[in-house]
């Protein structure tokens, strides 16, 4: 068996083998896509200590770095069952049986889409899922925010402080986001909100002019000219996999404690797939790093 089996390749999963492999104890990687979502992007501008960067380089540096350590890396490969016997074992689709003492989880999430035209056509061409790392490239452009509920409001709330002018879709009558940031919401100046909106088109030639919605009590169609669109509907954990094993929240996100550990004991957790409020390259790749130090801790006092 492995010491230390890490489920997904991403700056989650990377980190946390390379520190697992620097302990010294057997190490492997298993994983869909080594890069994760880093290869879906374009520009990083946030990962401290890089002024700029792109997701495919990124995602090649962690695989070079995670290549220097002698820890076996198994791609194309997905986890579909997880099972605490004797060893944590993992069942690979292939119907292989991965067996490792401590298992770490960072399988990562993925935006939910609006699946309009348009959509990804556009992504990264003015459609973009993250305020946190694009707000900046609409300084003085206007946006909309598709999504009324929390993280919607954060993100127009975020923006209408970097940007022209903030319109915000919401496809039900109300928004759904706390008082607390609506009221903040409706006294800015520069946020406009547009409830019942069905969102039908993200329009544009090379990049985005303009977004189409129906207006959902009248069926009347509506165009709106600006250039960015940032699609706010949730961002769902990829931990379906993993049945009723290990313990996750109503967002479906593993619960873990402050070591990485999950309720199953060997098993820890890291990165964009857990209970932690902001999700972020450099915040995964600290994740991981706390996970491995944890399964490390765990198997000198356990094994
Ligand atoms: P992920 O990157 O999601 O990696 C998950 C890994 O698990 C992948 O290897 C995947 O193939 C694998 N996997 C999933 N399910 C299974 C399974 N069943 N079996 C085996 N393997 C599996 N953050 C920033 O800090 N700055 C930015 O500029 C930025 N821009 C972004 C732009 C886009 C378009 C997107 C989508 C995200 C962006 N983010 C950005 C967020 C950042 O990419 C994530 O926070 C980060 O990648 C999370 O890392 P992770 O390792 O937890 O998960």
């Amino acid at each position: 068996p492995y010491d230390v089996l890490v489920v997904g390749g991403g700056p989650a999963g990377a980190s946390a083998a390379i520190y697992a492999a620097r302990k010294g104890i057997r190490t492997g990687i298993v994983a869909e896509r080594f890069g994760g979502q880093v290869l879906d992007t374009v520009g990083i501008e946030n990962f401290i200590s890089v002024k700029y960067t792109e997701g495919p380089k990124l995602a090649a540096s962690l695989e070079e770095h995670v290549n220097e350590y002698g820890i076996d890396v198994m791609t194309l490969q997905r986890a579909k069952r997880l099972d605490k016997k004797e060893f944590v074992e993992i069942e690979l689709e292939s119907g292989a049986v991965l067996k490792s003492k401590a298992v770490i989880i960072s399988t990562g999430a993925r935006w939910r889409n609006v699946g309009v035209p348009g959509e990804s056509e556009f992504r990264n061409k003015g459609v973009t899922y993250c305020p946190h790392c694009d707000g900046p490239l609409f300084t003085g452009k206007h946006v909309a925010v598709i999504g009324g509920g929390n993280s919607g409001i954060e993100a127009a709330i975020d923006l209408a402080g970097i940007v022209k002018h903030v319109t915000v879709l919401e496809f039900m009558p109300e928004l759904k986001a706390d008082s607390v940031l609506l009221k903040r919401l409706y006294s800015l100046p520069n946020v406009t909100v547009i409830k019942n909106a069905q969102t039908k088109e993200i329009t544009g030639t090379d990049k985005v002019d303009g977004i189409t919605y129906v207006d959902r009590e009248t069926g009347e169609d509506h165009h709106i000219e600006l250039q960015g669109v940032f699609v706010q509907i949730g961002l769902v954990p990829n931990t379906d996999w993993l049945g009723d094993t290990v313990e996750r929240n109503r967002m479906g996100e593993i619960v873990v404690n402050s070591h990485g550990a999950t309720n199953v004991p060997g098993v820890f957790a890291a990165g964009d797939c857990i209970n932690s409020p902001y999700k972020q390259i450099i915040i995964s790749m600290g994740s991981g790093a706390n996970a491995a130090l944890g399964a490390f801790d765990y198997l000198i006092r356990n094994t």
